[in-house]
């Protein structure tokens, strides 16, 4: 081939390279444009984040929040992006607006407990009210037997993570996504069903994930899962033993104008009133006019 052929085809190679490079930038700077977005929604709705539950979240640490997502380095490749490839799921999620209707989501964290989870599961089946369950890793049959037991009876199961460590799962968002694999492939193994959603320990911004939390909720709602926090909290773990009669005040009292409500309960050991406390909270918010459903990401 003559240098003039040669020089053609370099030239061509150069340039096909050049317009490749400023596509692909294009394309993933549009993928972060949506997610910043999308986050801006999330966050002002009140399902997401309720600013009364956080004591150290305020409005700057919220736009901190937002700069990092509008000004994400697309050109950084993050070395956890690559890793864990199973933990993806399909997510056309959009916020609807339901302001006519009221809606409560019973959720309980840090269970299955082969007794109050099995209490909370025969009072939720008797009143034929549906709910979330955010689980962490538990490997006795009987306990196994409970994951399935919530998705077999039509209940939400979500990640609340595997070890529910809060120094060990907030360290780096690698470490957080580790123990996420473990805990997911737990629940698909067992139940069959991926797990779609989470709540992270603690809620979404706390003192211990303060350092990775943008990265952190960055990459999972990359990844396509919804994470819910909470809007009214039972108390229930705010001691050792809360009686019934606080629980069941603090669910129907708190809040109270609130159209959508997310309840935050346990059903870990140790949370018998909570259990005890269930019937009197269904019976309540139905006489309140809200009608009880199971957290999706589709909500
Ligand atoms: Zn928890």
């Amino acid at each position: 081939m003559s240098v003039r052929t040669w020089k053609k085809i370099i030239t061509l190679v150069v340039v096909l390279t050049i317009i490749s490079l400023i596509a692909g930038l294009v394309v993933s700077k549009i993928r972060y444009n949506n997610l910043a977005e999308e986050f801006d929604d999330a966050l002002s709705n009140e399902f997401i984040v309720d600013l009364s539950q956080y004591g150290n979240l305020d409005e700057t640490e919220l736009e901190h929040l937002f700069d990092y997502l509008g000004n994400l380095d697309t050109n950084e490749t993050l070395e956890y992006q690559s890793k864990y490839s199973d933990l993806y799921v399909e997510n056309d999620f959009e916020w609807e607006d339901h302001s006519d209707e009221k809606i409560c989501y019973l959720t309980f964290d840090d269970g299955p407990d082969s007794d109050n989870t099995a209490r909370i599961l025969d009072v939720l089946k008797e009143y034929n009210v549906k709910a979330t369950f955010f689980v962490i890793y538990k490997d006795y049959k009987s306990e196994r037997e409970l994951y399935k037991r919530i998705v077999d009876e039509g209940h939400t199961i979500g990640v609340h993570t595997a070890s529910h460590n809060y120094n060990k799962i907030y360290g780096s968002v690698d470490a957080y996504l580790s123990d996420f694999e473990r805990i997911s492939e737990q629940i698909e193994k067992t139940t069959g069903v991926k797990p779609e959603i989470f709540r992270f320990p603690g809620g979404s911004i706390n003192a211990y994930n303060a350092a990775i939390y943008r990265e952190l909720i960055a990459e999972m709602v990359r990844r396509g899962y919804t994470y819910y926090d909470w809007n009214v909290s039972s108390g229930d773990a705010a001691a050792s033993y809360v009686s019934k009669a606080d629980i069941v005040d603090n669910v129907l009292n708190k809040n109270k104008k609130l159209s959508k409500k997310i309840v935050l309960m346990h059903d870990g050991k140790g949370h018998g009133t909570t259990a005890d406390a269930l019937p009197e909270i269904i019976e309540g918010l139905q006489k309140q006019g809200y009608k009880l459903e199971a957290l999706t990401k589709e909500v």
